[in-house]
């Protein structure tokens, strides 16, 4: 069936979703604050909007792609009111448990129906229409939102109730994070022992050390020659998100006083990693400074 969505947030991310809810026959009226942005989505068949209100005036469904909590909830103050009653808001940004609680309230208080569906797969699985959705919300809401997800990605798993998609999204890449850590620190230390890399990856990828950031996403190049060690760490996925995504586990673990001393100390060396020049490169180029710091106490 085709429906009316206004997609709100054509970045990286919402520019080519917003695309394939169109080649999938949907009617979508985009808004984004960039304007060139609203002139790329126009060439996909989007119809630009004036503004966000306009955008969600007569929707059946609303979709946002926002890089944070504050801009959705900051969103959801102007429209809110400008929406039918009864229309789906379907959240697919990556924010913070909380606000994504308080979004899913916010919307129900003024009488809309609420889903949180965060991705993953990055610009290239939104641009291929692969991403895999995490949904937070009622069975109804994930039910009704199903054929728009399929259009956008391969595969939706409905994880709960309200912010369960946001939860889960976050405690995966809290795993991938400090495996990704784990991973890197071992080829560190088996450079040390005199160890060769592809001798570790042989027993490691067939042993109990088995996991995606080794077999998949190797921190090092030659062993697994698609990873973006070979290609000098560009993304792939970007440090910069992991250590967003990493933040927000931080802050729902400190809320929920869960001893998470792996993922806080994640979180941490994400951040110092991005914030010294590693953001725009893949969340695997974290090999290189534990590298240089193992060196910098060797000398
Ligand atoms: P982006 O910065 O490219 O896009 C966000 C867009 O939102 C921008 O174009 C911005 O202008 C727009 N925006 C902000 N406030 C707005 C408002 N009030 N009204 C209209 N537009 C507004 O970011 P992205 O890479 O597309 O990521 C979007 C979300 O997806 C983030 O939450 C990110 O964590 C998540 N995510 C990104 C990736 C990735 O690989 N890029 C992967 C998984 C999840």
């Amino acid at each position: 069936m085709s429906r009316t969505v206004a997609f709100i947030g054509l970045g990286h991310m919402g520019g080519p979703m917003a695309a394939n809810l169109v080649k999938s026959g949907h009617r979508v009226r985009g808004y984004d604050l960039v304007a060139e942005l609203l002139d790329t989505a126009g060439g996909a068949g989007v119809e630009p909007a004036a503004s966000a209100p306009e955008a969600v005036t007569g929707a059946d469904v609303v979709i946002t792609m926002l890089p944070a909590g504050r801009h959705l909830l900051a969103l959801y103050d102007d429209i809110l009111a400008a929406a039918r009653p009864g229309t789906l808001f379907v959240d697919c940004s990556t924010i913070d448990v909380a606000d994504a609680r308080t979004a899913h309230e916010r919307a129900v208080a003024a009488g809309m129906r609420a889903l949180d569906a965060p991705v993953s797969g990055g610009v290239v699985g939104a641009e291929a229409g692969t991403l895999t959705f995490m949904a937070g919300g009622g069975p109804g809401e994930f039910t009704e939102a199903e054929p728009l997800l399929a259009a956008m990605g391969r595969k939706a798993v409905h994880c709960g109730g309200p912010a369960a998609g946001q939860a889960a999204k976050i405690c995966n890449n809290m795993i991938l994070g400090v495996s990704m850590i784990a991973v890197s620190e071992a080829f560190v230390l088996a450079e040390s022992l005199g160890l060769s890399h592809q001798a570790l990856y042989d027993v490691a990828s067939t042993a109990s050390g088995q996991c995606w950031a080794l077999s998949v996403n190797c921190p090092v190049p030659g062993p697994v020659p698609a990873s973006p060690a070979n290609r000098d760490y560009r993304p792939g996925f970007a440090a910069a998100l992991m250590a967003k995504d990493l933040g927000l586990a931080a802050n729902a673990a400190r809320a929920g006083g869960v001893r998470a001393e792996l993922g806080l100390r994640a979180a941490e060396l994400y951040a110092g990693y991005a914030e010294r020049g590693g953001a725009g490169e893949d969340f695997s180029g974290i090999v290189r400074t534990i590298r240089d710091r193992s060196g910098e106490r060797r000398a």
